[in-house]
Order: C-alpha cells, then sequence, then structure tokens
C-alpha cells in the first residue's frame, strides 16, 4: 500500500490504472478506522481492481465550536488496517494541498443541505460536498463507496454527482453496529462509561419506530412521539432531532409511504451521534 500525498501525483496514479482498462474505488473517509469504515473497504476491494482510501480530516466541514481539533486521529494504526484490508492507496492530503490560501470555491446543494443536521450544522454540507466533488477529481474512481450511517450525506452526494454530472457510481453500505446496537462511529471514542450505556437509547429509539411500523402504524406523529418517549428517558442524551422524512428530498412525511428515513440526532455528553434506519412501504 502507498502513502500518496500529493493531488496532482493522485490523479496521475487513478488516470494510469484506469489507461490498464482497470476499474478504481474510492473511499472517502476522516481516519480513525472502525469497522464501518473496515466494511466500505471490503466491499471496494471486492468490486474493484485498485482502491483509494482518502483520510483527510476535512475543516470545512466542522463549525466554529466543533470538534475538529479534538476529531480523534491515528494515522499509524490507520494505514495497518487499510492495509490489511488490502487497500492499494491512501490518500492523505496535507490541510493546504485541499486549501491553498487563495482558495476561493463552494459546492453548495440547496435545499436538502439546510434540514436535519444542516439546520444544526450551518455550512457543515457544503463543506462536505465541496470536499467530495475535490476527491471526484482528485481521484477520478469509477466507483466510490459512502455508508448508510450519514443517511443525509449519502442523500446530497448522490445528488451532486448527478447534478455535477460526476462519472462516479455512488455505492452504499448498511450502519454497522457494536453488538448492543450502537451505530459505529469514531466520535464514540468521547463517550464516558455511563454515556456509552445511554447512546444505546438512539437505536432503540429507531427498534420502538419499526416495531410501530411493523403493527401497522403510518403517523409519523405518533412514531416521533413515541422515540422522543425512549430518548427522553435518558437524562444524559440532549435530542437535537428527530425527523420522518422520504430518502430522496428529505420532506417531512405527516403519512408514512414510499422509502422512508427515520433519522435521529443527539448530543450524548460532548459527542454528537447520529442513526437512522430506512424503510420501504407501499
Ligand atoms: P467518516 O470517517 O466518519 O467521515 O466516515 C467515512 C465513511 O464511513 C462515510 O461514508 C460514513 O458514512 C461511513 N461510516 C461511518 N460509520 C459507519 C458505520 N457505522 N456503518 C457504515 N458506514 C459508516
Amino acid at each position: 500500500m502507498e502513502i500518496v500525498k500529493s493531488k496532482t501525483k493522485m490523479r496521475e496514479i487513478v488516470e494510469d490504472e484506469k489507461r490498464k482498462g482497470r476499474v478504481a474505488g474510492l473511499v472517502p473517509t476522516m481516519g480513525y478506522f472502525h469497522k464501518g469504515h473496515l466494511e466500505l473497504m471490503k466491499k471496494a476491494c471486492s468490486e474493484c481492481d485498485v482502491v483509494v482510501v482518502s483520510l483527510f480530516v476535512n475543516p470545512t466541514q466542522f463549525s466554529e465550536g466543533e470538534d475538529l481539533k479534538a476529531y480523534p486521529r491515528d494515522f499509524e494504526r490507520d494505514c495497518r488496517l487499510a492495509e490489511r484490508e488490502g487497500v492499494d492507496y491512501i490518500f492523505a492530503p496535507e490541510k493546504d494541498e485541499m486549501y491553498p490560501d487563495d482558495f476561493l470555491t463552494e459546492v453548495k446543494v440547496k435545499e436538502i443541505s439546510e434540514v436535519m443536521c444542516g439546520a444544526y450544522r450551518p455550512g457543515h454540507f457544503t463543506g462536505v460536498a465541496t470536499v467530495v466533488a475535490k476527491l471526484f477529481n482528485i481521484v477520478p474512481a469509477q466507483r466510490a463507496y459512502f455508508g448508510r450511517k450519514d443517511a443525509q450525506q449519502l442523500v446530497i452526494i448522490r445528488k451532486m454527482a448527478r447534478d455535477m454530472d460526476f462519472p462516479v457510481e455512488i455505492n452504499a453500505i448498511d450502519i454497522v453496529r457494536e453488538n448492543d446496537g450502537l451505530a459505529m462511529s469514531s466520535r464514540n471514542s468521547y463517550l464516558n462509561p455511563t454515556e456509552r450505556r445511554e447512546s444505546i437509547a438512539l437505536f432503540h429509539s429507531l427498534v420502538e419506530a419499526g416495531k410501530l411500523i411493523d403493527s401497522g402504524e403510518r403517523d409519523a406523529g405518533v412514531i416521533k412521539a413515541a422515540m422522543e418517549e425512549v430518548v427522553a428517558r435518558s437524562p444524559v442524551i440532549n435530542l437535537e432531532y428527530i425527523t420522518i422524512c422520504d430518502n430522496i428530498y428529505l420532506k417531512p412525511l405527516d403519512e408514512l409511504s414510499g422509502q422512508v428515513l427515520i433519522a435521529i440526532a443527539a448530543y450524548v455528553g460532548k459527542a454528537r451521534l447520529i442513526d437512522n434506519i430506512v424503510v420501504d412501504l407501499e
């Protein structure tokens, strides 16, 4: 596995691989790998001839006062884990390589970037869309891999890729969870033992929603209220939002139908956690 820091070199490598008729896959990450990241790499390695994992803690997707400085990092360990999965290249640019002093451009996906997490993290998804657009240019892979854990991000990236005509196929993997159901996240490392125990309420609220839907409930208000009740039982959870919406335009639903995204975001101590389920209904 080779570590590449230069975007020119990275692009040359991928163009060269493609000229040889090989299929390239890109897995964008911010590092501090857990099993969710490793599943993405596994899928990419099984479907592509050459796999590039980008590892860049993107400053433009963190708002003022967020955890950019504290974001967990362990580059050596990440490289070992990626290599074990069969990854061919780690693209790990310095900040100035991605954003030189005279950088002026933003890629903004309107409307769907401003709801849900976007309402609480202004500018976050513009930071995400901008860096992913850059990555699609620097690593011109035919396939890119993202996790369903970041459901809104996935919707936004699909839209951005379509609207901007990026010739890349967007692939997704299901949420990888701890044994008790907590969605794996680099930010789980912020949780103390009490918070870790209580954080499971996010998943439990989604399980409750699933049970209600299975029993025939279609009223979003009823489902949301039941979910709120589950998280309200925990004193260390500070709920940000629960949204029940369609999975393309992220428009809130009153009655559940079609492909429905049920998403939750909450602070557990100082960790901001997100989780979701997607259900397909008639
Ligand atoms: P991050 O390093 O947090 O930016 O995540 C990099 C990629 O891994 C994104 O596409 C995430 O959606 C995905 N990812 C993170 N956590 C999980 C998880 N628990 N299950 C599946 N994918 C995940």
